[in-house]
Protein backbone atom coordinates (compact mmCIF):
# COMPACT_ATOMS: atom_id res chain seq x y z
CA UNK A 1 0.00 0.00 0.00
CA UNK A 2 0.96 3.63 -0.74
CA UNK A 3 2.51 5.64 2.06
CA UNK A 4 1.40 9.15 1.90
CA UNK A 5 3.80 10.44 4.54
CA UNK A 6 6.45 9.58 1.45
CA UNK A 7 4.74 10.96 -1.10
CA UNK A 8 4.05 7.63 -2.82
CA UNK A 9 1.83 7.59 -6.29
CA UNK A 10 3.48 4.90 -8.30
CA UNK A 11 3.27 5.01 -11.73
CA UNK A 12 1.12 2.70 -13.53
CA UNK A 13 0.61 4.00 -17.33
CA UNK A 14 2.96 1.96 -19.52
CA UNK A 15 2.62 4.46 -22.62
CA UNK A 16 3.80 7.31 -19.80
CA UNK A 17 6.58 4.80 -18.57
CA UNK A 18 7.60 3.96 -22.10
CA UNK A 19 7.50 8.04 -22.84
CA UNK A 20 9.28 8.63 -19.89
CA UNK A 21 12.22 6.36 -20.99
CA UNK A 22 12.59 7.59 -24.60
CA UNK A 23 12.99 11.02 -23.18
CA UNK A 24 15.60 9.90 -20.97
CA UNK A 25 16.94 7.47 -23.54
CA UNK A 26 19.37 5.23 -21.71
CA UNK A 27 22.32 3.96 -23.23
CA UNK A 28 24.66 0.95 -21.97
CA UNK A 29 27.18 3.49 -20.99
CA UNK A 30 25.55 5.30 -18.70
CA UNK A 31 25.85 5.33 -14.83
CA UNK A 32 22.01 6.24 -13.81
CA UNK A 33 20.71 6.96 -10.55
CA UNK A 34 17.22 6.79 -9.51
CA UNK A 35 15.86 8.60 -6.52
CA UNK A 36 13.22 7.11 -4.64
CA UNK A 37 12.33 4.20 -7.18
CA UNK A 38 9.43 2.73 -5.46
CA UNK A 39 7.95 -0.76 -6.67
CA UNK A 40 10.22 -0.33 -9.65
CA UNK A 41 7.71 0.89 -12.36
CA UNK A 42 11.05 3.08 -13.92
CA UNK A 43 13.84 0.92 -12.41
CA UNK A 44 12.67 -2.18 -14.36
CA UNK A 45 12.83 0.12 -18.09
CA UNK A 46 16.00 1.43 -16.95
CA UNK A 47 17.85 -1.14 -15.96
CA UNK A 48 17.00 -3.13 -19.10
CA UNK A 49 18.90 -0.08 -21.06
CA UNK A 50 21.23 0.93 -19.34
CA UNK A 51 24.88 -0.20 -17.91
CA UNK A 52 24.18 0.20 -14.14
CA UNK A 53 21.74 1.53 -11.50
CA UNK A 54 22.24 2.63 -8.39
CA UNK A 55 18.84 3.76 -6.62
CA UNK A 56 18.15 5.38 -3.32
CA UNK A 57 15.06 5.01 -1.37
CA UNK A 58 14.05 6.16 1.69
CA UNK A 59 11.14 3.86 2.69
CA UNK A 60 12.75 0.57 4.45
CA UNK A 61 9.97 -1.91 3.36
CA UNK A 62 10.84 -1.54 -0.24
CA UNK A 63 14.83 -2.44 -1.26
CA UNK A 64 13.83 -6.66 -0.21
CA UNK A 65 11.00 -6.29 -3.30
CA UNK A 66 13.10 -4.55 -5.35
CA UNK A 67 16.29 -6.83 -4.82
CA UNK A 68 14.15 -9.81 -5.85
CA UNK A 69 12.93 -8.01 -8.66
CA UNK A 70 15.95 -7.44 -10.12
CA UNK A 71 18.37 -10.51 -8.85
CA UNK A 72 18.64 -11.34 -12.41
CA UNK A 73 20.93 -7.78 -12.89
CA UNK A 74 23.64 -8.75 -9.98
CA UNK A 75 25.65 -6.08 -9.53
CA UNK A 76 24.37 -3.69 -12.08
CA UNK A 77 21.57 -2.97 -10.08
CA UNK A 78 22.37 -1.74 -6.27
CA UNK A 79 20.39 0.26 -3.76
CA UNK A 80 20.89 2.44 -1.02
CA UNK A 81 18.56 3.01 1.72
CA UNK A 82 18.84 6.36 2.46
CA UNK A 83 17.42 9.88 2.15
CA UNK A 84 17.89 11.75 -0.70
CA UNK A 85 17.96 15.02 0.86
CA UNK A 86 21.08 13.67 3.09
CA UNK A 87 22.83 11.74 0.22
CA UNK A 88 25.93 12.60 -0.51
CA UNK A 89 25.90 11.93 -4.40
CA UNK A 90 29.32 12.23 -5.64
CA UNK A 91 29.89 8.54 -3.88
CA UNK A 92 28.13 7.23 -7.00
CA UNK A 93 30.99 8.39 -9.56
CA UNK A 94 33.27 6.39 -10.97
CA UNK A 95 36.18 7.34 -12.69
CA UNK A 96 35.16 10.13 -15.29
CA UNK A 97 32.07 9.08 -16.18
CA UNK A 98 28.93 11.65 -15.09
CA UNK A 99 26.07 10.87 -13.40
CA UNK A 100 22.34 10.86 -15.02
CA UNK A 101 19.60 11.09 -12.44
CA UNK A 102 15.86 10.21 -12.69
CA UNK A 103 13.23 10.71 -9.96
CA UNK A 104 9.40 10.69 -9.58
CA UNK A 105 10.27 12.71 -6.67
CA UNK A 106 8.08 13.50 -4.01
CA UNK A 107 6.15 16.60 -4.52
CA UNK A 108 7.11 18.40 -1.57
CA UNK A 109 10.87 17.81 -1.18
CA UNK A 110 11.26 18.41 -5.35
CA UNK A 111 12.76 21.97 -5.30
CA UNK A 112 14.88 21.35 -2.35
CA UNK A 113 16.57 18.35 -3.44
CA UNK A 114 16.86 19.56 -7.25
CA UNK A 115 19.39 22.65 -5.49
CA UNK A 116 21.01 19.89 -3.07
CA UNK A 117 21.85 17.90 -6.29
CA UNK A 118 22.75 21.31 -8.36
CA UNK A 119 25.41 21.83 -5.75
CA UNK A 120 27.08 18.33 -7.25
CA UNK A 121 26.45 19.68 -10.38
CA UNK A 122 29.74 18.92 -11.77
CA UNK A 123 29.09 15.46 -11.48
CA UNK A 124 26.24 15.40 -13.13
CA UNK A 125 25.22 14.51 -16.97
CA UNK A 126 21.17 15.20 -16.88
CA UNK A 127 18.82 14.92 -15.04
CA UNK A 128 14.99 14.36 -15.98
CA UNK A 129 12.54 14.72 -13.16
CA UNK A 130 8.62 13.90 -12.66
CA UNK A 131 7.34 17.13 -10.75
CA UNK A 132 4.14 19.11 -10.23
CA UNK A 133 3.31 20.61 -13.89
CA UNK A 134 2.84 24.06 -12.09
CA UNK A 135 6.54 23.84 -10.63
CA UNK A 136 7.69 22.68 -14.23
CA UNK A 137 6.75 26.02 -15.72
CA UNK A 138 7.90 27.72 -13.27
CA UNK A 139 11.49 26.28 -13.91
CA UNK A 140 11.54 26.93 -17.69
CA UNK A 141 10.07 30.29 -17.31
CA UNK A 142 11.76 33.09 -19.66
CA UNK A 143 11.82 36.80 -18.37
CA UNK A 144 8.70 38.49 -18.82
CA UNK A 145 6.30 35.52 -18.26
CA UNK A 146 4.60 35.87 -15.23
CA UNK A 147 5.33 32.92 -13.75
CA UNK A 148 9.23 33.74 -14.37
CA UNK A 149 10.98 34.07 -10.98
CA UNK A 150 13.82 33.07 -8.51
CA UNK A 151 13.32 29.23 -9.00
CA UNK A 152 13.36 29.72 -12.52
CA UNK A 153 16.10 31.77 -12.38
CA UNK A 154 18.60 29.78 -10.14
CA UNK A 155 17.73 26.73 -12.15
CA UNK A 156 18.47 28.05 -15.31
CA UNK A 157 21.99 29.82 -13.66
CA UNK A 158 23.36 26.19 -13.52
CA UNK A 159 21.66 24.25 -15.79
CA UNK A 160 19.63 24.47 -19.72
CA UNK A 161 16.32 23.39 -18.65
CA UNK A 162 13.62 22.08 -20.72
CA UNK A 163 9.62 21.03 -20.12
CA UNK A 164 8.90 18.10 -21.84
CA UNK A 165 5.56 17.11 -21.66
CA UNK A 166 2.54 16.78 -19.41
CA UNK A 167 1.66 13.55 -17.40
CA UNK A 168 -2.27 13.50 -15.94
CA UNK A 169 -2.87 12.17 -12.09
CA UNK A 170 -4.64 9.22 -14.01
CA UNK A 171 -0.78 7.46 -14.71
CA UNK A 172 -0.45 7.25 -11.30
CA UNK A 173 -1.82 4.86 -8.30
CA UNK A 174 -3.40 6.96 -6.25
CA UNK A 175 -4.14 9.70 -8.52
CA UNK A 176 -2.43 12.84 -7.01
CA UNK A 177 -4.29 15.97 -7.09
CA UNK A 178 -2.37 17.69 -9.61
CA UNK A 179 -1.15 17.60 -13.13
CA UNK A 180 2.15 16.55 -13.34
CA UNK A 181 5.06 17.31 -16.00
CA UNK A 182 8.82 15.97 -17.14
CA UNK A 183 11.59 18.38 -16.75
CA UNK A 184 14.70 18.03 -18.21
CA UNK A 185 17.77 19.88 -16.24
CA UNK A 186 21.35 19.56 -18.28
CA UNK A 187 23.83 21.48 -16.01
CA UNK A 188 26.40 23.52 -17.65
CA UNK A 189 29.90 22.26 -17.78
CA UNK A 190 30.88 25.98 -18.25
CA UNK A 191 28.37 28.44 -17.05
CA UNK A 192 27.19 31.09 -19.88
CA UNK A 193 27.25 33.95 -16.84
CA UNK A 194 29.37 33.23 -14.11
CA UNK A 195 28.62 35.20 -10.74
CA UNK A 196 31.96 36.06 -9.17
CA UNK A 197 30.51 35.51 -5.56
CA UNK A 198 27.19 32.94 -5.71
CA UNK A 199 26.00 33.43 -2.17
CA UNK A 200 25.75 37.17 -3.43
CA UNK A 201 24.41 36.33 -6.42
CA UNK A 202 21.39 34.49 -4.50
CA UNK A 203 21.14 37.34 -2.60
CA UNK A 204 20.24 39.83 -5.09
CA UNK A 205 17.59 37.46 -6.77
CA UNK A 206 15.82 37.11 -3.68
CA UNK A 207 15.84 40.60 -2.73
CA UNK A 208 14.71 41.59 -5.92
CA UNK A 209 11.95 39.67 -5.64
CA UNK A 210 11.01 40.63 -2.19
CA UNK A 211 7.90 42.21 -3.40
CA UNK A 212 6.97 41.25 -7.08
CA UNK A 213 4.66 44.79 -8.12
CA UNK A 214 7.56 46.44 -7.22
CA UNK A 215 10.22 47.57 -9.18
CA UNK A 216 13.94 47.03 -9.01
CA UNK A 217 15.03 50.30 -7.60
CA UNK A 218 12.59 49.68 -4.88
CA UNK A 219 13.77 46.24 -4.25
CA UNK A 220 17.33 46.59 -4.63
CA UNK A 221 17.47 49.73 -2.14
CA UNK A 222 19.51 47.59 0.52
CA UNK A 223 21.21 46.67 -1.98
CA UNK A 224 22.67 49.41 -4.52
CA UNK A 225 21.22 52.64 -5.64
CA UNK A 226 18.82 53.10 -9.06
CA UNK A 227 22.34 55.24 -10.30
CA UNK A 228 24.41 51.90 -9.72
CA UNK A 229 21.65 50.07 -11.78
CA UNK A 230 21.84 52.52 -14.74
CA UNK A 231 25.80 52.55 -14.42
CA UNK A 232 25.74 49.03 -15.31
CA UNK A 233 23.07 49.37 -18.19
CA UNK A 234 19.28 48.18 -15.97
CA UNK A 235 17.12 50.61 -16.12
CA UNK A 236 16.19 51.02 -12.26
CA UNK A 237 11.79 51.43 -13.55
CA UNK A 238 11.61 48.08 -14.84
CA UNK A 239 9.96 44.85 -12.43
CA UNK A 240 12.45 42.33 -11.38
CA UNK A 241 10.63 39.54 -14.03
CA UNK A 242 11.81 41.42 -16.87
CA UNK A 243 15.46 40.86 -16.32
CA UNK A 244 17.41 38.12 -17.53
CA UNK A 245 19.69 35.95 -15.71
CA UNK A 246 22.64 37.77 -17.24
CA UNK A 247 21.16 41.03 -15.73
CA UNK A 248 21.12 39.41 -12.35
CA UNK A 249 24.81 38.12 -12.70
CA UNK A 250 25.38 41.38 -13.83
CA UNK A 251 24.30 43.46 -10.47
CA UNK A 252 25.95 40.81 -8.85
CA UNK A 253 29.24 41.02 -9.59
CA UNK A 254 28.74 45.11 -9.92
CA UNK A 255 28.32 44.40 -5.74
CA UNK A 256 30.96 41.71 -5.39
CA UNK A 257 33.49 44.71 -7.03
CA UNK A 258 32.11 47.48 -4.97
CA UNK A 259 31.56 45.87 -1.48
CA UNK A 260 31.10 48.07 0.98
CA UNK A 261 31.67 51.34 -1.64
CA UNK A 262 27.99 51.39 -1.96
CA UNK A 263 26.94 52.56 1.85
CA UNK A 264 29.74 54.85 2.17
N1 LIG B 1 9.51 5.93 -9.02
C1 LIG B 1 8.30 5.27 -8.53
C2 LIG B 1 7.22 5.33 -9.59
O1 LIG B 1 7.36 6.14 -10.51
O2 LIG B 1 6.27 4.55 -9.49
C3 LIG B 1 7.85 5.88 -7.20
C4 LIG B 1 7.49 7.34 -7.17
S1 LIG B 1 6.84 7.98 -5.66
C5 LIG B 1 6.14 9.51 -6.25
C6 LIG B 1 8.22 8.63 -4.76
C7 LIG B 1 9.22 7.62 -4.19
O3 LIG B 1 10.25 8.35 -3.47
C8 LIG B 1 8.64 6.65 -3.18
O4 LIG B 1 9.11 5.36 -3.46
C9 LIG B 1 9.15 7.13 -1.81
O5 LIG B 1 9.27 6.12 -0.86
C10 LIG B 1 10.50 7.71 -2.20
N2 LIG B 1 11.01 8.77 -1.30
C11 LIG B 1 10.30 9.66 -0.60
N3 LIG B 1 11.10 10.52 0.06
C12 LIG B 1 12.38 10.14 -0.24
C13 LIG B 1 13.67 10.62 0.13
N4 LIG B 1 13.81 11.68 0.95
N5 LIG B 1 14.77 9.99 -0.35
C14 LIG B 1 14.64 8.92 -1.18
N6 LIG B 1 13.44 8.43 -1.58
C15 LIG B 1 12.33 9.03 -1.12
Amino acid sequence: KARKRFGQNFLHDHGVIRRIIRAISPHESDQMVEIGPGLGALTEELLSEAGELDAVELDRDLPPILRAKFFMYGDKFRIHEADAMKFDFSQLRKGEKRLRIVGNLPYNISTQLIFHLLSHSGNVEDMHFMLQKEVVDRMAAGPGENNYGRLGIMAQYYCNVEALFKVPPGAFNPAPKVDSAIIRLTPYHDLPYVAEDVEQFKTVVRTAFNMRRKTLRNNLKPLLSAESLESIGIDPTLRPERLSVADFVSISNFLTQHKGKETD
